[in-house]
């Protein structure tokens, strides 16, 4: 539904708005939820809008908040945690996707972002999941949800991957309090509405948005987008070509109903409009590695929102920075395995959070590698199966148990099945059951020696796989002013008037991402621009 705005004759209507707010916001999602609620808290008249009804990745999200530094929850849990310890920990995560500065107020920041939460009805609970796991189960609400374990000479690692509370992938009510709390507070939501250009006056501050909407298309029209779009969201998720296939009419609904909107923003234009996971021009131009993995998205995220802002003037950054994730666990037993490449060498530390996998796999050994269990091990990740998983674990972890690995009562005979160099997977197994300290890390109480036959070797390869998908996002995005989440020109001035937030801007997650930094990047810089916005449309009116 993109396109560009017909002729500056168009962009001169600018006193021909059919809405006009203070402030506008492009992408509902948890980052457009966010600033909308600041806005508004600010004082601002404040419009939301979407290409479809809101909620976009945020909903569909598992809902984990990564949040640290002394939480309620944490508190409520026995866990202690310092503001320390979670910026020593992230400071090795975050690379220089921020400055120490905006990691520092992130961290300190981070227990008040709960409750701010909170405070909006989102749920969080102190209950510490047992094991490490991907996701924990409908029990516990709070785990290590990064490699926090792994780096435990350096950070004291506390659990901070805070779940919302919420049987399933609970990022459905993560949204869901999100956008009541949106509509209790005044904001105006226009669904089924894409900006397809900024306007700016000429002096070059953004003053409004052109959109191309259904509001006025024939009910029929609106519905049909409405239920054919909520039918090809999860496909679009787990099943990429039928999603596609399903998604055709939504676009074609678009392209035949949708007529211009012009929507006035007094005082901003927020772009929170979500990555560019599902452009796959742009991960060709920007990521052409990251090939094979599962792209997590919805077809809103098709780089729509950076583009605006780039069209405008604006710098990007970390657009090569995607994140996959190759998920060892549930079930918990499979830590104790041996993640190999096609020589038999170690990858990483087996226990390090998924995208830490994925990133080694992707970039040090070409996408390929196997883990190898010995009998004990595949005998106990099978008794875990039930009690550790919830449903879309479950026939994952299944088939790894099953059709996914090959078995041998020998290790060369094993290795050979699998096409890696026997004599490389015998040199690392001894090694390896030398025992502790691990060169690469691996917690001590992890290490227990595979020596009991037959050995399997779980294919843990990214490519494109229905039963075990390696899931990605991308993380970069349009520059940003850490203080205001103003958008940056290429010479690092501020674009007057516009501002970014979530994956369609550079932040917290930029350089690498681990469970719950994503959202809570959204909350802090969805916040932060909109708190912006909304101070200066409140300090305008004062004037
Ligand atoms: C299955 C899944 C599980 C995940 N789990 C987690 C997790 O537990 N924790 C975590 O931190 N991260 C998780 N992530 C990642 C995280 O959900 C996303 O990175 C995050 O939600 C992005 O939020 P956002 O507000 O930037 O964009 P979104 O939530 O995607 O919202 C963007 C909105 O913009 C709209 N839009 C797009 N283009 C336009 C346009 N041109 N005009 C108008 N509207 C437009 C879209 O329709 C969409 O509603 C997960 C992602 C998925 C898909």
């Amino acid at each position: 539904m993109e396109r560009d705005w017909d002729t500056q004759a168009d962009r001169d209507i600018q006193a021909d708005w059919d809405i006009q707010a203070d402030i506008v916001i492009v992408g509902f999602g948890a980052a457009g939820a966010c600033a909308a609620i600041e806005a508004a808290e600010a004082g601002a008249s404040v419009v939301v809008l979407d290409r479809f009804d809101g909620g976009g990745a945020s909903a569909l999200s598992g809902g984990v908040v990564y949040a640290g530094g002394g939480t309620a929850q944490q508190a409520e849990a026995g866990v202690t945690d310092t503001v320390d310890a979670m910026e020593a920990y992230l400071r090795l995560e975050v690379g220089d996707a921020v400055s120490a500065e905006t990691l520092r107020r992130f961290c300190e920041q981070s227990p008040a972002m709960l409750t701010w939460l909170t405070d909006r009805g989102v749920p969080f609970e102190g209950s510490l999941c047992p094991v490490k796991t991907s996701y924990p189960t409908n029990r516990h609400y709070l785990y290590y949800s990064g490699s926090e374990l792994s780096f435990a000479d350096v950070a004291a690692p506390a659990p901070r991957g805070h779940r919302t509370k919420g049987t399933g992938t609970s990022g459905r009510v993560l949204f869901q309090r999100l956008a009541a709390a949106v509509r209790d507070r005044g904001v105006t939501v226009l669904p089924q509405t894409s900006a397809t250009e900024l306007i700016a006056d000429n002096d070059g501050t953004v003053v409004g948005v052109a959109c191309a909407s259904l509001r006025d298309s024939p009910g029929w029209a609106r519905t049909a987008h409405r239920l054919l779009h909520r039918m090809s969201r999860k496909p679009y998720l787990y099943a990429p070509k039928i999603g596609r296939l399903l998604h055709r009419p939504v676009a074609a609904l678009e392209r035949r109903y949708a007529r211009p909107l012009l929507v006035g923003a007094a005082r901003g234009v927020v772009l929170s409009a979500g990555g560019f996971v599902n452009d796959r021009r742009m991960l060709r131009e920007h990521a052409p590695a990251y090939r094979g993995g599962l792209p997590l998205g919805t077809p809103g995220d098709d780089g729509s929102g950076i583009r605006l802002g780039t069209r405008a003037g604006a710098a990007t950054g970390h657009l090569d920075r995607i994140t996959v994730w190759r998920f060892l666990t549930p079930p918990s037993a499979l830590l104790h395995g041996l993640l190999v490449d096609a020589d038999g060498r170690r990858i990483c530390d087996e226990s390090r959070y998924g995208a830490a996998i994925g990133e080694a796999m992707i970039t040090e050994h070409g996408g390929r590698a196997w883990l190898l269990i010995d009998r004990d091990v595949l005998a106990l990740a099978r008794r875990q199966l039930a009690a550790e998983t919830l449903w879309f674990q479950r026939w994952q972890a299944r088939y790894l148990l099953t059709f996914g690995r090959i078995a041998d009562a020998t290790l060369a005979g094993a290795a050979r099945r699998a096409g890696i160099d026997p004599d490389g997977l015998a040199t690392t197994v001894k090694e390896y059951n030398a025992g502790p300290p691990d060169p690469l890390g691996k917690p001590t109480g992890l290490m227990r020696p595979l020596t009991r036959p037959p050995y399997s070797l779980i294919d843990c390869s990214i490519r494109p796989r229905l039963a075990y998908p390696a899931p990605m996002l991308t993380l970069g995005g349009l520059a940003v002013d850490e203080t205001t989440g103003q958008v940056r020109r290429t010479d690092g001035t501020a674009i007057p008037g516009l501002y970014a937030a979530g994956r369609s801007a550079v932040g917290i997650c930029s350089s690498s991402y681990i469970s719950g930094l994503s959202l809570a990047d959204c909350v802090f810089s969805g916040r932060r621009a909109g708190l912006s916005a909304g101070l200066d449309a409140a300090a305008s009116r004062e004037v």
